[in-house]
């Protein structure tokens, strides 16, 4: 079932076989159950600034950096440019309201996946757009003697945050990485965006409330629908990884 998908993206990134040897895991919604929280904020500080904003359209802009989804939302609502001043404002505001709720767990599923992909020898790396401290700090406290910081990339490392594929770029960079020697596991649209656009296998877990089909439409190569999904398939999906392609390249024609 692996099979397609594996061997579509080999044919139109040309390259001849995947050589994993990292996995670039999204933080929000992917290792920490936190979106309900983002959600819950953003629609709560954005209506209070006369700026409607639904919580599930906040996993639409899943990914942005928090100045692009004020500057978004202004715009549309009223029908303005948002001032500098304002949006570290908002920010703040939100901020501070996603502190105020309980500290988001581990996603089901997280540790398992992780645990296995240690054991296959590969290098978990975390790529997000969040600038959010109390997460961040976290990443050691809940899982422990996993992530490099060195190999970590945050908004405090980009300019653009996704779907510009950046943030990936720079993972591939850090890690000093060729595009398929990682795969991506996201959960946002965007976020799906900017890993296909950096030239990865991307999978998507869908965690949250959107249909399959807007993550699926985001370009994702694969789609599970929970990370515990994922770390049950993970052994058949490495070795599917590591035996294809079963076409000869040499009819890879475009
Ligand atoms: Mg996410």
């Amino acid at each position: 079932m692996y099979k397609e998908p594996i061997n579509n993206y080999l044919h139109v990134h040309r390259h001849t076989k995947f050589d994993i040897k990292a996995i670039l895991f999204d933080m929000d919604g992917v290792l920490f159950d936190s979106m309900p929280y983002h959600a819950e904020a953003w629609h709560q500080v954005m209506c209070a600034h006369r700026m409607p904003l639904s919580r599930e359209e906040v996993y639409l802009h899943e990914g942005r950096t928090g100045e692009s989804t004020i500057r978004i939302v202004c715009r549309r609502e009223q029908n303005r440019e948002a001032g500098r001043e304002e949006i570290n404002s908002i920010y703040e505001e939100k901020t501070n309201m996603f502190n105020r709720f309980p500290e988001a767990r581990p996603m089901p599923g997280t540790r398992a996946m992780l645990d296995r992909i240690k054991a296959d020898g590969l290098t978990p790396m975390v790529v997000t757009g969040s600038g959010q401290h109390s997460l961040l700090g976290r990443l050691n406290s809940s899982f422990p003697d996993t992530f490099r910081q060195e190999l970590i990339v945050t908004a405090f490392d980009v300019k653009c945050g996704k779907p510009n594929p950046e943030p990936y770029l720079m993972a591939l960079s850090k890690g000093r990485l060729e595009p398929n020697q990682a795969i991506v596991v996201e959960n946002a649209p965007l976020g799906v965006e900017a890993g296909v656009a950096a030239g990865i296998f991307t999978i998507a877990v869908n965690t949250g409330p959107l249909d399959d089909s807007v993550l699926l439409d985001a370009g994702a190569h694969l789609l599970f629908p929970s990370m515990q999904a994922l770390a049950d398939a993970w052994e058949e999906l490495y070795t599917a990884f590591k035996s294809f392609p079963t076409i000869d390249p040499i009819t890879y024609e475009i």
